[in-house]
């Protein structure tokens, strides 16, 4: 469903990405892995189209994401076609920024209706939906400040589903969160998982990328420097800063 290639990003003269394959397949879960600077929110922010690419290609079930190419060159896409690609994503944050002047529902319904011209009645119903299937099913007149982070984080889960995107990203939903916290967070993120969506995760939760995750991609200095089946990487990685990190992590 995802495929990077040859993806590279400057932020001025600072090369963030230095030339980043990947693929996920549908229904697939990619866990990414690395220190603190390596570029992992940079990928999903450039799969998101939060940030322009400097080189390479990203296209998503098999369409190019931010340009369309046309004799062999590339053409910037309009933001009417760019804001399409995007609804197609959803993603979640460490910081879950819902709206704090809305409840749990109205930060649910808002983009579906706002972005979809979903009829409210229909709205509402699929929010309650997506709300029980956080585990928020009595929640949903509460504002952000009257939950906890780590049903706020749920709520932000619920809210990019809304969308129905094809593909979910998250940058570590859970590091923002009271320990005691992480495991609802997570047991979402599984079940979501299990269900067949396609994910990007980035999280140091070596548990998560153990239970549902198809691929675990080591990220350092701009680049994938090893990449395999969770159980084969957290086992037996290959590489030696691979083995420093996970060293500090497990
Ligand atoms: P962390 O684990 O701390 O979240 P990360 O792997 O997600 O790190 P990124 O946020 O992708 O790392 O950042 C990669 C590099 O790009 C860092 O050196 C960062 O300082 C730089 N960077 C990120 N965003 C910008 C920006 N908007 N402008 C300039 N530099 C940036
Ligand atoms: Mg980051």
């Amino acid at each position: 469903l995802v495929r990077i290639e040859g993806l590279h990003k400057f932020f001025g003269d600072h090369h963030v990405l230095r030339g980043i394959d990947l693929t996920v397949g549908r229904g697939e879960v990619c866990v990414v892995v690395g220190p603190s600077g390596s570029g992992k929110s940079t990928v999903l922010r450039c799969v998101n189209q939060l940030e322009t690419i400097s080189a390479g290609r990203i296209l998503i079930d098999d369409e190019l994401i931010g340009y369309r190419e046309q004799d062999g060159r590339l053409h910037d896409l309009t933001p009417r076609q760019i804001a399409a690609q995007r609804r197609e994503v959803g993603m979640v944050f460490q910081r879950f920024n819902l709206f704090p002047h809305m409840t749990a529902l109205q930060n649910v319904i808002e983009a579906p209706m706002q972005v979809k011209g979903l009829k409210r009645p229909d709205a509402v119903r699929r929010a309650h939906e997506l709300l029980e299937r956080v585990g928020l099913a009595d929640r949903a007149g509460h504002y952000p400040s009257q939950l906890s982070g780590g049903q706020q984080q749920r709520v932000a889960i619920a809210r990019a589903l809304a969308m129905d995107p094809e593909l979910m990203l998250f940058d570590e939903p859970t590091s923002a969160l009271d320990p005691e916290l992480v495991g609802d967070v997570l047991e979402v993120m599984k079940d979501l998982a299990r269900s067949g969506m396609t994910m990007m995760v980035v999280t140091h939760e070596m548990g998560f990328a153990r239970e549902v995750g198809d691929t675990l991609i080591f990220m350092d200095q701009g680049a994938v420097v090893e990449s395999g089946h969770p159980r084969d990487v957290l086992s037996n990685p290959q590489n030696p800063r691979t083995q420093e990190f996970l060293s500090k992590v497990l």
